[in-house]
């Protein structure tokens, strides 16, 4: 299991599941993705 990514984000502008990580925030336990589809970043 990949830590940090506990569960699927979901773009909430294009509902894309896909997503690629941009930054890994271990100390806060939050990682920075980005939509592969329209490129909004969101923070899980
Ligand atoms: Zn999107």
């Amino acid at each position: 299991m990949v830590k940090g990514l506990r569960a699927c984000p979901i773009c909430p502008d294009c509902g894309s599941k896909k997503f690629r990580i941009i930054e890994r925030n271990d100390d806060a336990g939050k990682v920075t993705v980005e939509c592969a589809s329209c490129a909004r970043r969101i923070t899980v």
